[in-house]
């Protein structure tokens, strides 16, 4: 089985299957050893609570990370206003439900094969109060090699920023993909970008520092909204449309 066509070829088929709103760009996949000693850095980077794969699956040997990219038109539709989108709301409920079911597929695949695997929530995995989460998909992502942070403190992919991340843990052995050594953030590489900041009118990103308490209250203004369509604590704004969106801008 060749995890990243089984990846891909569900997130093709995922739309006309379910009848979603939300239509998606052609998944990257990456893999990191379980056995990475960045996991074990991301306990002093993060938090102490943020799990090792070995923590979650005992003989793990392989993270499987991706990115699912949204398809340009949700975060165009998320560029005006200070509420986000419905599109860009509904994106984040239905690329949650995805992402759950590729999970739960993915591990259906791998028990075929005599493998374990553990699945990962895609996200309120985190601590109400801290606004900490215990197993960081992005920061995973990190070390799996899909990318490097922007000053936005999301994750930048050769697809840009603007899709959702997923992981699962497995005792299978995968080759770990090779990370990046480069910046793909325009301001970390020469400082010629500060358009997340710009778009950030609430206050709560700057290019040094990110209050996550005053974005989680966008956030939660933005989910009382759209309550209706499910949970979607999220706002966008700083990555919707800025010139790592897309792609990687450090080329
Ligand atoms: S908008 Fe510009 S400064 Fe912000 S993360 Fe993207 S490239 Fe970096
Ligand atoms: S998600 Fe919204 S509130 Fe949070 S940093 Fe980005 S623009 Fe600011």
């Amino acid at each position: 089985m060749n995890i990243s066509d089984v990846i891909k070829e569900f997130v093709e088929t995922y739309k006309p299957q379910n009848k979603t709103k939300t239509d998606w760009e052609e998944p990257l996949i990456a893999f990191a050893s379980a056995h990475d000693p960045l996991f074990l850095k991301l306990k002093t980077v993060i938090s102490e609570t943020h799990s090792l794969p070995t923590e979650l699956l005992k003989d793990a040997e392989t993270v499987i990370s991706y990115f699912i990219p949204f398809k340009k038109e949700i975060p165009l539709s998320n560029v005006n206003g200070q509420n986000c989108s419905e599109e860009w709301a509904i994106a984040y409920i239905e690329t949650n439900k995805l992402i759950s079911d590729l999970n739960e597929f993915l591990s259906e695949e791998l028990e075929k094969q005599k493998f374990k695997s553990v699945i990962l929530p895609p996200t309120h995995n985190f601590d109400e109060q801290e606004l900490i989460s215990d197993w960081s998909h992005k920061h995973v992502a990190f070390v799996a090699g899909l990318g490097n942070f922007g000053v936005h403190h999301m994750l930048i992919t050769e697809r840009g920023c603007c899709g959702r991340l997923g992981s699962l843990i497995t005792n299978a052995k995968i080759t770990p993909t090779k990370r990046p050594q480069k910046e793909f953030c325009l301001y970390k590489h020469n400082e010629t970008c500060k358009q997340c900041v710009e778009n950030c009118i609430f206050n709560a990103l700057k290019i040094d520092s990110f209050d996550r308490h005053r974005c989680y209250e966008v956030c939660l203004s933005n989910a009382d909204l759209y309550s209706k369509f499910g949970l979607a604590d999220v706002c966008g704004k700083c990555v919707c449309v800025v010139p790592c969106s897309f792609n990687d801008p450090v080329k």
